[in-house]
């Protein structure tokens, strides 16, 4: 029984820390014994011992590297979760919902010498909400004789069920060959540009902020010459630029070299092409002009970036017209206008003076840090058992809402997604956030918490 859930609703692919490729992910979803690790097993053709023999909540999900034809995925044996402060069925569900939740394609797997359950019709439903692709394993098919029972599976409403012996083999190739067409090429998070190439900065700020002249201070004029040459088509460019000994991609600069003289429309355009630039990068640098009253228009920018889900920096400008006065307003402005990005590192810098420059890259690598941050399952629920312990849910209507556990579904931003007994206060929620990041950091990164509810 589902609740409410918030946040990056397309978010990011669940890469495992340290993966250099961005690997499709199958997840393989069933209920207990009908064979998924067998299954598993048999996909990725060998055998290995699932490790970390921990009770409770502990176990963080079993993913494995796998190959088929040339081509390379990773599978996530579902079963290999083990969530005992709920009940089986709860158990089931909550393995099912993180594992189809965290994949590109489910695998389902059903006993097709038992036939179709409720608790799979259950998850059939689950699988169906999520809209991913899907194929319909009828596995323990061992001989021609039970082949007829794997027909009965059509009445799940999956189309063809594949009729396979985990066990010993039999059906596995088609099934796999199933799956390919299933899982896309490459997962569609990757914004269709190569990673481990230089990592990739938007430069944004309303009009008049100092992007152009903050970009010419960090890239030299001689670039500057040479890019606007290139920009003069006002296609986006994308422009290498050296900082703090490596080499960065700043996206779309086209858009702040040339000064688009529009006046209809302008606030429109420039904020397509700040989406645009977004799209594109993993980071955000938001320059602001220190020397003005905060504008609406700086807020909706922060704001377009943190909805993206990318990496924060603020960079207030023009800190060489700062003043004792107005950097008294300022600070109060911040306090007031900017309380939900508290978390954004931020430096203080002038494009003229070239004043705290040498603070940019440091900045724009904590936030990418906070960013790609993955907490253990095991140590978030630690941290989740002790706050539930010590600051519970208030109550309400008699009832006690208890956080049961939780995991990181995925990093860039992170998100997590909480079981919980009862629907959670907004402010409760806010609360679990700033304790978060109070314990774990995620300097620079907006964070997503969904929650379940299982009543
Ligand atoms: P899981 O709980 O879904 O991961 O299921 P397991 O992979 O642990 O399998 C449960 C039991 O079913 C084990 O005893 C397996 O040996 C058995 N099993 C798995 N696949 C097959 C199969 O294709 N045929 C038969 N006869 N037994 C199977
Ligand atoms: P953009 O529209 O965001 O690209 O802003 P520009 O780079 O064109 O800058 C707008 C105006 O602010 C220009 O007149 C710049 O010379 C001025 N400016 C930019 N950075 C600074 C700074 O750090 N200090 C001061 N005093 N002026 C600046």
């Amino acid at each position: 029984a589902l609740a409410e859930s918030e946040g990056f609703e397309d978010g990011d692919l669940d890469l495992e820390a340290g993966a250099h490729l961005p690997l499709p992910v199958l997840a393989v979803v069933g209920r207990p014994n009908v064979g998924k690790s067998t299954l598993v097993n048999r996909i990725i053709g060998r055998r290995e011992a699932v490790v970390e023999d921990r009770p409770g909540v502990t176990r963080d999900r079993v993913q494995y590297e796998a190959t088929w034809n040339g081509r390379r995925f990773k599978v996530v044996d579902t079963g290999g979760w083990e969530i005992d402060v709920l009940g089986i069925d709860a158990m089931v569900a909550a393995q099912a919902e993180l594992g189809i939740e965290t994949s590109d394609a489910v695998l389902f797997v059903v006993d097709a010498t038992v036939g179709a359950t409720d608790t799979d019709e259950a998850l059939v439903k689950l699988i169906r909400r999520s809209g991913k692709p899907v194929v319909l394993c009828a596995n323990k098919v061992d001989g021609q004789s039970t082949e007829a029972e794997a027909a009965y599976l059509w009445s799940l409403g999956l189309g063809e069920p594949y009729p396979v012996s985990a066990l010993h083999g039999r059906g596995s190739g088609d099934l796999l060959d199933a799956v390919m067409a299933a899982l896309p090429e490459a997962p569609p998070q990757t914004f269709g540009v190569a990673l481990g190439g230089p990592r990739r900065v938007a430069l944004i700020g309303r009009p008049n902020v100092g992007k152009s002249s903050l970009l010419n201070k960090v890239a030299g004029e001689e670039r500057v010459v040479v890019n606007e040459l290139a920009g003069t088509t006002r296609d986006p460019v994308d422009e290498m630029i050296e900082l703090g000994g490596k080499t960065w991609k700043f996206v779309d600069t086209a858009g702040i070299r040339r000064r688009v003289h529009l006046t209809a429309g302008a606030d429109f355009y420039a904020s397509l092409r700040t989406s645009a630039a977004l799209e594109k990068a993993e980071v955000a640098v938001v320059l602001i002009d220190a020397s003005e009253t905060l504008a609406e228009q700086d807020t909706r920018i922060i704001s377009m970036a943190v909805e993206a889900g990318r990496a924060v920096v603020i960079a207030y400008n023009k800190w060489d017209q700062m003043d004792e006065e107005r950097r008294y307003y300022l600070e109060r402005e911040i306090e007031k206008d900017l309380v939900q990005v508290q978390w954004a590192p931020r430096v203080n810098v002038s494009a003229k003076t070239g004043r705290h420059m040498e603070k940019l890259v440091p900045a724009i690598e904590t936030a990418l840090a906070g960013w790609e941050t993955r907490i253990t399952t095991a140590k978030l629920n630690a941290f989740l058992g002790e706050l539930v312990a010590a600051h519970p849910h208030p109550i309400r209507g008699g009832k006690q809402p208890r956080i049961l556990f939780g995991t990181q579904a995925g990093i860039k931003p992170p998100r997590f997604v909480l079981f919980a007994s009862g629907f959670l206060e907004a402010g409760y929620r806010r609360f679990v956030e700033r304790r978060l990041r109070e314990e774990f950091g995620f300097v620079g990164t907006p964070i997503s918490i969904s929650v379940r509810v299982r009543e």
